[in-house]
């Protein structure tokens, strides 16, 4: 008899997959989830860590589970890039820790966000960082410090649960949702609904591995579904609905791979269930031997679209669900909302840059005070490490324009400090090997400074290492971190070149040279000589990824 396993038993070695059989452990991190969930080490956290301190914390909980709250130890500073891939864990770890917190949707109240400076003042020496994930990042928190950061989070509906570890992390959305003059749908209800049925249940915290979620109406695609684990991206059906097109498998990492379309249409009020059974495939089908294999996008390479509907749709759903159109192609190449715009109320939205990604809690604190004194009561974070201030009546964008860049959050900014993002690196980052949000700060002010009148689009991303939480592949310059030889014949911080990637219209990975490397050092000789060749051998209407 066939029965649903055997069905998807090709494999001659078994991967792991649960609904396969394998329900042992075949490595250390699937033992770990084993012994223990990750969701129950917050108890832990509240009752016994917090109180005795940084030493009672049982190691399998500090370099596993109190990742299913966010935290992450920093890396201990001093250690140069040379010894990441040498020292032990516990070598490289401080006794402060990283804290995540979520921003489902990237929407936060003025009074979110007063909590969100407060908790950076109180506990996080004034750190605050903008991710690319509309999340926002602490450093130098203390463990006994949690307990409180979670009260002053929940009382006013922030989290960090699950904001990493192997489980849905946050959810991502249009920070324009519901005011876009353009958009197909406002996904608002939709991210709420999958955050409240899957975050945080215990028959969802423990996949194989991270699994990242797009939700989004937004005409820009400014979430970025081609690289999400699992996206819903709004569309238009033959009879006039709104609803969703499905897109699975896709992410960055060493093993690039766009999503792809499963080809339904998704309603509105299907997006809970939908989700419900990619996730469901995933922590069932998906790939627990290697870690290096355990994105669901390999399962999806592997299965082929055809198959992996099939499955949804016969074992999870319990219903066909019938083919839908794909998105309309992004209206712009900028997916950042930055700038001036108008909204569908009469009002404006103002979008702004801060220098890659970095704020601090005096800052959130001023942009809470500035948005309140110019009307509005809702601000954004976008997946370009930028902040939206929403709502703002006509007769007072200049007012706050012009407060907003008095405090260097430029609602103009050049390309350059635009369109240029930085992955944490060796400052806090245990994995790094080169330091990335200075670097990338210098070479922002030595472009604009040396390339003033450049105005073409154009994504420089920054990485510390071979990772890519700052989606190397897919910029038009990507920088990947490493240790590189400089003239002198001395190992040096410096990077690796992939040049020409991009999303939407053509998307493609960025093509990594041989030998195309530069010292941190040299970055903005090396930037400067690529966008002017770039601009001296374009034809009409070309763009960098061309
Ligand atoms: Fe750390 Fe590497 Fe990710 Fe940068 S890309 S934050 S260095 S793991």
């Amino acid at each position: 008899m066939t029965t649903p396993a055997s069905r998807h038993h090709k494999r001659p070695r078994g991967e792991g997959q649960w609904a396969l059989g394998y329900r042992e452990p075949l490595n250390k991190n699937e033992e770990n989830k084993k012994n223990d969930d990750g969701l129950n080490v917050r108890q832990r956290i509240i009752d016994v860590y917090s109180k005795r301190g940084f030493d009672s914390i049982d190691p399998a909980d500090l370099r596993g589970r109190m990742r299913w709250y966010g935290l992450y130890t920093q890396r201990k500073p001093g250690i140069d890039g040379g010894k990441t891939a040498i020292l032990e864990p516990e070598e490289l770890d401080d006794r402060y820790f990283m804290l995540r917190v979520r921003i489902d949707g990237g929407q936060l109240s003025l009074e979110q966000l007063r909590v969100l400076a407060d908790i950076s003042n109180l506990y996080g020496r004034g750190t605050a960082d903008l991710t690319d994930r509309q999340n926002i990042q602490y450093h130098w928190i203390e463990i006994e410090a949690v307990p409180d950061i979670w009260a002053r989070l929940e009382a006013v509906g922030l989290s960090t649960t699950e904001a990493c570890g192997d489980t849905p992390r946050v959810i991502l959305g249009c920070p324009l949702a519901g005011i876009d003059t353009e958009e197909v749908l406002d996904a608002t209800e939709q991210i709420r609904e999958v955050h409240d049925r899957f975050i945080g249940d215990p028959a969802y915290s423990n996949l194989p591995r991270k699994f990242k979620t797009a939700i989004s109406g937004c005409p820009a695609h400014c979430t970025v579904h081609e690289i999400n684990d699992v996206a819903f991206v709004a569309v238009v059906n033959e009879h006039g609905e709104k609803g969703y097109d499905l897109w699975v498998g896709g992410g960055l990492s060493t093993n690039p791979m766009f999503g792809k379309r499963i080809g339904v249409f998704v309603r509105p009020d299907q997006v809970g269930d939908v989700y419900g059974g990619v996730i469901g495939i995933f922590r069932d089908y998906g790939y627990r031997r290697l870690r290096h294999r355990a994105r669901i996008k390999f399962l999806v390479n592997d299965w082929g679209v055809e198959k992996f509907r099939d499955v949804l749709q016969t074992e999870y759903l319990k219903e066909d669900l019938p083919d839908g159109p794909a998105p309309e192609q992004p209206r712009d190449s900028r997916r950042d909302h930055v700038g001036v715009h108008p909204q569908k109320d009469g009002n404006f939205y103002v979008g702004f840059a801060p220098r890659v990604g970095r704020v601090d809690g005096d800052k959130l604190h001023l942009i809470a005070d500035l948005a309140e004194r110019h009307g509005s009561a809702r601000v954004r974070t976008t997946v370009e490490q930028k902040m939206v201030i929403l709502d703002v009546a006509p007769d007072r964008v200049d007012s706050l324009v012009a407060e907003l860049e008095a405090i260097d959050l430029q609602v103009n900014p050049s390309t350059f400090r635009r369109q240029t993002m930085a992955c944490t690196g060796i400052e806090y980052c245990k994995l790094a090997i080169v330091e990335t949000k200075a670097t990338a700060s210098h070479l922002i002010d030595e472009l604009e400074k040396r390339l003033p009148a450049f105005a073409e689009p154009l994504t420089i991303n920054v990485n510390g290492c071979p990772n890519s939480c700052a989606r190397i592949q897919v910029a038009d310059i990507g920088l990947k971190g490493q240790l590189v030889v400089n003239d002198q014949g001395e190992q040096v911080e410096g990077f690796q070149i992939h040049l020409g990637g991009s999303l939407g219209v053509n998307p493609g990975f960025g093509r990594k040279v041989r030998g195309l490397k530069t010292t941190a050092d040299e970055l903005p000789d090396y930037v400067e000589r690529v966008v002017t060749h770039f601009e001296e051998q374009k034809k009409d209407g070309e763009s960098f990824s061309d």
